[in-house]
């Protein structure tokens, strides 16, 4: 049971020229918003995204208040009976680097040299510094023209996820179950699952959201943020001997207790961190936000102890000092959730190795729309979309990634709609 190679051998184009339209298409979100979704751009999007699955002939399709779409397709006669499988991507990009007026560049034959941009001459796209470049030698590579991102991160899991359907929608001589495309705002400020209408999720479920080709990542961290707020006592300071209170002197010795081979800085693979990433204040009052990240929930259990014992020290050595924390579970690591079924792992591998690809599985340093899901009762593996270097001007995808991507998501297609899935 495959897709045919007649079949294969059209999705290449298609998912190309999908590609390139979306990621001209302007869709930065913007952290400082307190708008859903943040940006106007989304909803434009969405609404030609949805005009394209219209004239495609899926019928059944949702754009809410919010600019989440979920469409669905039906299954082929006789596969009604057949699970409910979704595919998420998300429609905004990173605010970090620029998303106004990308020009997609095609790179042809690449030849495993330096790559170079013809808006910025200073950036070099290097083997030396990315080997995997040279995996894709011969290959036809994407590029922005280096004065923005590209945006493959996650327009190309959008256009992988829309021509596997655009394919079964034309050729129904591939059998399958009901299929839910969900899309969603704001992923890239951690926003994309804030008002996600669960009802509307399937059971089973992909975020198309992972990077190199071969991908698949069922682990992310567990993740806090701790909000900090110290209260101090301002007088003159001409008069403040024995009286002054000065918080933010406070709260940098305070974050100067926390371990330091414990930052950001100074992890990897499997390690957690302490992360400060915002401090502001005067004498009288400090404010802080602190987030804690690890794949072991209950080492950050430890690390809050330690806070709070923390806490307890600095408000004896400082009398007059009130510190407070207010402590918000962000995100679970994803693993706990997925491993309960096994099958939606194993279904993902094999969908990769019918690709003639290996799979490649890596932990998640940070979290997807796939964390949240999982939390709720809906596993969500993340597949490769394809793009390397996301959220930065030397961003990249080969278009054979962009070909094998949607591969795999026909060949997961396929699984599900076989008898007895889950023993397979
Ligand atoms: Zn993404």
């Amino acid at each position: 049971m495959k897709v045919p190679n007649s079949i294969i051998n059209l999705i290449t184009e298609k998912v190309i020229s999908r590609f390139l339209k979306y990621v001209r298409i302007e869709t930065t979100s913007d952290e400082t918003s307190n708008e859903s979704p943040s940006t106007d751009s989304q909803v434009k999007f969405g609404k030609l995204l949805i005009d394209e699955m219209e004239e495609l002939g899926i019928k059944e399709i949702i754009h809410d208040e919010h600019g989440y779409i979920y469409a669905k397709i039906s299954p082929t006669k006789g596969y009604e009976d057949k699970p409910e499988i979704g595919f998420v991507a998300h429609l905004d990009t990173s605010p970090s680097v620029s998303g106004i007026n990308i020009e997609p560049t095609i790179h042809r034959n690449y030849s495993g040299l330096d790559i170079s941009f013809e808006k910025n001459p200073s950036l070099i796209l290097s083997p030396k510094e990315n080997p995997e470049l040279l995996n894709y030698i011969n290959s036809d590579i994407i590029t922005s023209k280096g004065d923005t991102l590209l945006g493959a991160d996650d327009k190309a899991g959008i256009a992988e996820i829309i021509t596997a359907c655009e394919i079964l929608l034309n050729y129904p001589e591939i059998e399958h179950g009901p299929i839910i495309i969900a899309l969603f705002p704001d992923e890239e400020i951690g926003k994309g699952t804030q008002y996600v209408d669960i009802s509307k999720i399937p059971k089973i479920c992909y975020t198309i959201d992972g990077s190199e080709m071969g991908l698949l990542q069922i682990e992310c961290f567990d993740a806090w943020k701790i909000k900090i707020i110290f209260n101090g006592l301002n007088v003159h300071p001409g008069y403040a001997k024995d009286i002054m209170v000065n918080s933010i002197q406070i709260a940098c010795e305070f974050f100067n207790e926390i371990p330091k081979l414990e930052r950001p800085e100074k992890t990897k693979e499997r390690e957690g961190f302490y992360h400060l990433n915002f401090l502001k204040g005067n004498e009288e009052k400090s404010e802080a936000i602190l987030i804690i990240r690890d794949f072991e929930e209950s080492i950050n259990q430890k690390r809050i102890s330690y806070l709070e014992e923390l806490r307890k020290k600095f408000e004896e050595k400082y009398k007059g000092v009130k510190i407070t924390f207010n402590i918000e579970h962000q995100y679970s690591n994803m693993k706990r959730y997925i491993e309960k079924t096994p099958y939606i792992i194993n279904f993902a591998k094999k969908a990769i190795k019918m690709a003639d690809l290996d799979p490649i599985i890596r932990i998640i340093r940070g979290g997807t729309d796939g964390a949240y899901l999982s939390q709720k009762g809906i596993p969500t593996p993340n597949i490769f979309a394809g793009g390397y270097l996301y959220h930065s001007k030397k961003e990249f995808i080969p278009t054979i990634a962009l070909k094998k991507a949607t591969e795999v998501i026909l060949n997961l297609i396929l699984l599900y709609g076989k008898d007895n899935y889950q023993l397979s």
